[in-house]
């Protein structure tokens, strides 16, 4: 009898010590096709974003779960609760500030132009007036290029496409942010950047609009990470 007691009492306490450690998990949406922020090595989700959203876990101390989804998904899964957060190298820009809240910035970057290394005639955002130019649906650059009155856009589920596409030189160039656009080029020699760069933009942390208090811990965690070195540190690492 004394040894069942004596039992559930190690039970009970096992149980316990359990709970008090148990962190709260925070649902973080990606979309796992943007280097250096975010793109899969070997089937798991790692890049820049994810090295930060897990020191905002740390700080924050939760346990960061990473959702891989279609980067247009990433906002309605927020709104329908799916997620808590969205890292995604996501612009801060006022459409989606009509939807959602975003922490303060964490990246600014801009539009370029991607081109294969043999094109001499664009050099500027004027030159692609009609040309064919490759866009990724949603992103800033489909929205830079809509705008563009003479300019005809063809738009891919996903930039390593439109990529594929230039080299085999079914469109002209490629309109993409900066670092992802770097990150491609570095990697293929036959392409190039051209020698401009549109309006600069921010990246920052959607969270849902009902959520202040979680929208203010991330800022906080963020300033964090800036002042102790943490930030700099994965720039390094991945940029
Ligand atoms: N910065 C771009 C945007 O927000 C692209 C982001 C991405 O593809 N992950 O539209």
């Amino acid at each position: 009898m004394k040894k069942i007691v004596k039992n559930l009492v190690l039970v009970l306490m096992l149980l316990l010590s359990s709970l008090s450690f148990a962190k709260g998990k925070l649902y973080v949406g990606t979309n796992a096709e943007f280097p250096p922020f975010e793109y899969l090595d070997k089937g798991e989700v790692v890049g820049f974003d994810i090295d930060l959203v897990k020191a905002i876990g740390e700080k924050i101390d939760m346990e960061i779960v990473i959702k891989d989804m279609a980067f247009d998904g990433l906002i309605p899964a927020l709104e329908m609760n799916k997620i808590d957060i969205v890292i995604a190298g996501m612009t801060a820009n006022e459409e989606r500030k009509q939807t959602v809240n975003f922490s303060s910035p964490y990246y600014t970057a801009n539009q370029v132009i991607i081109l294969n290394e043999s094109n001499e005639d664009i050099k500027t955002f004027d030159d692609l007036n009609d040309k064919l130019v490759g866009v990724v649906l949603g992103f800033t650059g489909d929205v830079v290029v809509s705008e563009m009155k003479n300019v005809k856009s063809k738009k891919y589920n996903a930039s390593y496409a439109a990529i594929m596409e230039l080299q085999n030189k079914k469109i002209d160039a490629i309109v993409l942010d900066s670092e992802t656009a770097l990150n491609y080029v570095k990697h293929n020699k036959s392409l190039k950047l051209a020698e401009t760069s549109g309006e600069p933009e921010e990246y920052a942390i959607a969270i849902s609009k009902k959520n202040i208090e979680l929208l203010e811990k991330i800022n906080k965690a963020l300033e964090e990470i800036k002042a102790d070195g943490t930030y700099d540190s994965l720039l390094k690492k991945h940029m």
